[in-house]
């Protein structure tokens, strides 16, 4: 079977990263994205120049009729999807609790959490072996924030991750005998634009990297590597699960480390 992989927010980041690895890999490959379209042309455009079929496809994935147009205009360009990397995601805004805005909270919520669900509700309707499709797997990207409750003033972007977490355990169980495998991955600390003042800012960069176990940040190929692994048939026992791409994890450094 030919492989087809769909990427929402494929046009940058850990999304094109995914999509540079498929594209090597031998899959034709569909690059969501939102608003720049100039960065996703220009991925599609790199990918063809390796030989690899590939397209690009807006779609905001928090708007549940531009997600089902999504999928439809996928099938019907380059075929049903064997895999899908739930990739589009947003940092939010920098805010302690005390300074919560609804519209804001909203908005992650519908774009991180609401659209992820959006897109495995499709891609189960399209893959399903249940409704005659031929299964496949699916990866979420989530965050370690997930895990710690977020840097500081990032709690409600740790909560939209955690949400992801807890649905792709249930999502994965409920599709387990229909032929879809549903993994998450959750990267740590990477260089993309989510994080550019991490990479713009040395200051911030280290003070960050003082608090991974490996002592630095991830680029974004460390991260679609593990997503490639969980895609793979090397992964076909694999589902519910939660793949850590963070550098050994959150630390406090020694330097800061208190007993009291
Ligand atoms: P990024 O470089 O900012 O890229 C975000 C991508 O998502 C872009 O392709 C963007 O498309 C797309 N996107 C955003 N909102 C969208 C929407 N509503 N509908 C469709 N596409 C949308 O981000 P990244 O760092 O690669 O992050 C990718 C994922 O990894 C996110 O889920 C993020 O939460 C997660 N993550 C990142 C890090 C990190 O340190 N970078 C760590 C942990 C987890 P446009 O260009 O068209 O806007």
């Amino acid at each position: 079977m030919d492989k087809l992989l769909l990427v929402t927010g494929g046009s940058r980041g850990i999304g094109a990263a995914t999509c540079r690895r498929a594209a090597a890999s031998g899959y034709s490959v569909a690059v969501n994205y939102r608003s720049d379209a100039d960065a996703a042309n220009a991925l599609v455009a790199e990918l063809k120049s390796t030989g690899a079929d590939a397209e690009a496809f807006m779609a905001d994935v928090s708007c549940e009729e531009e997600v089902i147009e999504l999928f439809s205009s996928v099938v019907d360009r380059l075929g049903v999807p064997t895999a899908v990397v739930n990739s589009a995601g947003i940092a939010g805004k920098h805010m302690d609790v005390v300074e919560f805005d609804a519209t804001v909270l909203q908005e992650l919520m519908q774009i991180n959490v609401v659209g992820t669900m959006l897109c495995c509700r499709e891609a189960a309707r399209h893959m399903s072996t249940a409704r005659g499709g031929d299964g496949g797997s699916i990866v979420n990207v989530s965050s370690m924030a997930a895990t710690i409750g977020g840097r500081p003033g990032h709690c409600a972007y740790a909560a939209s991750k955690a949400a992801v977490d807890a649905f792709t355990v249930g999502f994965a169980k409920e599709v387990g005998a229909q032929g879809i495998r549903v993994n998450t991955v959750r990267p740590g600390v990477t260089l993309t634009d989510m994080t550019s003042e991490v990479k713009a800012n040395a200051t911030v960069r280290s003070a960050v990297e003082a608090t991974i176990a490996m002592n630095r940040v991830a680029c974004a190929d460390e991260i679609a590597a593990p997503v490639m692994w969980l895609l793979s048939s090397e992964a076909s026992f694999v589902s519910g699960a939660h793949l850590d791409a963070s550098g050994g994890g959150f630390v406090i450094g020694a330097s800061t480390a208190s007993v009291d």
